[in-house]
């Protein structure tokens, strides 16, 4: 009775198994879906070659099914393990993967061959006794090496899952890896049972592969529904103009979307550096500069229902209000005509100088200049203007610690912070050579006169562009086109 209902179970499950196969797998969709595929397969495989066990009643009909049932049971076991650590995502290396295909492929030769050695089955023979006729097998070495490659997949892969599932926070993902779990146990349960022989020589590891398949096709299924989900999500996170950085409570990168990932290349691999340079930024309020872009950087606690699961840190890209700050502040503070600094800016600088470490002024009169308005206009004047600025900015790009100011109309003033009487007469000259060597269309070679001072300690700016003044008028009182220190 019991052996006519097995034998049925049998034979419907191949029907169910191979009706289950085309059904639901017309197209494959990711490697889950591969994975549940030569399963599903296997196990139609497997129960055929059960059935042929069941029904022999004959040690050569008997050994062929077995050795068929095995063909089966070589794919569903290393399926199974792929299909877990695809789903919970653990690392399984490409090399594992080889030793475990060549493992597979040995005990296949071995059971196949099983009648010419002792390695798999030590001896098997024909009893009539148990549930039906059957081989009774004394197992070999490479059984139990087989049973216990087995048994560490169920290990390694449920732990995985245990593992997954204690660190999720989502339920729906939660609920996803219990599933994976139950199948590990469902299928370490089958094992067991068969390995104790407990059922009279019937194998229960054919039921516990079934009830894992119908396990593995539900979790596919959310899978999908999840996988979509997280798609849709990474659409939206990815398509978002500001960049995304989550971690966990340590700390650890958990998501960045591609924006994030376009920023800093380096969050592809985690890279934590990252974070403190955010944390940095956002203590300091600063904005980050990355080649000639712009980002600002805010940080958000990480929630679910009051639940904090770590931080969210937000990259906007600020490079166009940042030029565009930048030019208002640089417009503000430079002279259009010439690109100097405006006398406005070039004060502060002197002030600023001054609580520092000093500074030396060189103040600039062009020479008999209305002349140049009066006989060529004043685009010709302006052209002259220029012609000094320019002097002054090249000064300025060789020791940038110098500031080139327009002081009035056509008065300069050169700011040069830390520098003694020496150094700014040797800059004034400069100018003053570099000049006269100009020659300029209509206006032809021009002149300037220069006045030279520094600093003295306590006095105020006024006292000191005084000072320069006076140097730059005795200048022009002793014929001009020469350079006074005061
Ligand atoms: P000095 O040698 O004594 O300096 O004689 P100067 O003719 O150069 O006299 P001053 O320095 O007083 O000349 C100022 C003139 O500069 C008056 C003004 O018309 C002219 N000026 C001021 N700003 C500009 C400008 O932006 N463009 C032009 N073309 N001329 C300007
Ligand atoms: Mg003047
Ligand atoms: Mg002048």
């Amino acid at each position: 009775m019991a052996y006519q209902f097995l034998v049925w179970f049998q034979g419907i499950s191949i029907a169910a198994v191979f009706v289950t196969l085309v059904m639901f797998f017309p197209s494959w969709k990711n490697r889950i879906h591969s994975y549940l595929f030569i399963f599903a397969a296997s196990v139609t495989v497997n129960n055929i070659g059960y059935f042929i066990v069941m029904i022999s009643d004959n040690i050569t009909d008997s050994l062929w099914g077995t050795k068929i049932e095995y063909l089966g049971k070589l794919f569903i076991s290393a399926s199974l393990l792929f299909f877990m650590t695809e789903y919970t995502g653990a690392k399984i290396s490409q090399y594992t993967k080889r030793i475990v295909a060549i493992l597979h492929a040995l005990i296949g030769v071995l059971v196949f061959t099983c009648e010419h050695h002792m390695m798999y089955y030590e001896s098997f023979k024909f009893v009539e006794d148990g549930l039906f006729p059957h081989i009774e097998f004394v197992h070999g070495i490479f059984y139990y090496i087989y049973i216990m490659m087995v048994a560490g997949y169920l290990i390694y892969a449920t732990a995985s899952a245990i593992h997954i599932m204690m660190r999720e926070h989502r339920k729906k993902r939660k609920r996803q890896a219990t599933l994976i779990i139950v199948c590990g146990l469902v299928m370490a349960a089958g094992l067991i049972v068969y390995s104790t022989g407990i059922m009279g020589g019937y194998d229960a590891t054919g039921i516990s592969y079934l009830i894992c398949l119908v396990l593995m096709i539900i979790a596919t299924i959310k899978y999908d529904i999840l996988a979509a989900l997280d798609a849709v999500k990474n659409y939206i996170a990815d398509n978002m103009t500001e960049g995304i950085v989550a971690v966990d409570t340590e700390g650890a990168i958990i998501y960045s979307n591609k924006i994030a990932e376009h920023i800093y290349p380096e969050l592809k691999e985690k890279n934590e550096g990252v974070i403190t340079l955010l944390t940095e930024a956002i203590e300091k309020e600063e904005v980050i500069n990355i080649k000639k872009s712009y980002y600002r950087a805010r940080q958000n606690d990480l929630k679910n229902d009051s639940k904090i699961l770590g931080k969210l840190y937000v990259i906007d890209d600020i490079t166009e209000e940042y030029n565009h700050n930048e030019e208002l502040r640089l417009r503000s503070i430079t002279d259009g005509m010439t690109g100097l600094f405006n006398r406005t800016e070039t004060l502060r600088r002197i002030e600023e100088a001054m609580t520092g470490e000093g500074v030396a002024l060189v103040m600039i009169d062009i020479d008999n200049f209305k002349v140049v308005n009066d006989s060529f206009g004043h685009d010709v004047g302006d052209n002259v203007i220029k012609g000094v600025a320019k002097i002054m900015l090249e000064l300025t790009y060789i020791d940038p610690k110098l500031s080139a100011g327009r002081w009035g109309g056509e008065e300069f003033m050169l700011v040069m912070p830390g520098s003694d009487a020496q150094e700014a007469l040797s800059a004034a000259e400069k100018i003053r050579v570099g000049f006269a060597e100009t020659k300029f269309d209509y206006a032809g070679t021009r002149t300037v006169s220069l006045g030279v001072t520094v600093y003295i300690d306590g006095e105020d700016s006024d006292t000191l562009c005084k000072r320069a003044d006076e140097a730059l008028y005795t200048s022009k009182q002793e014929g001009k086109n020469r350079t006074t220190v005061m």
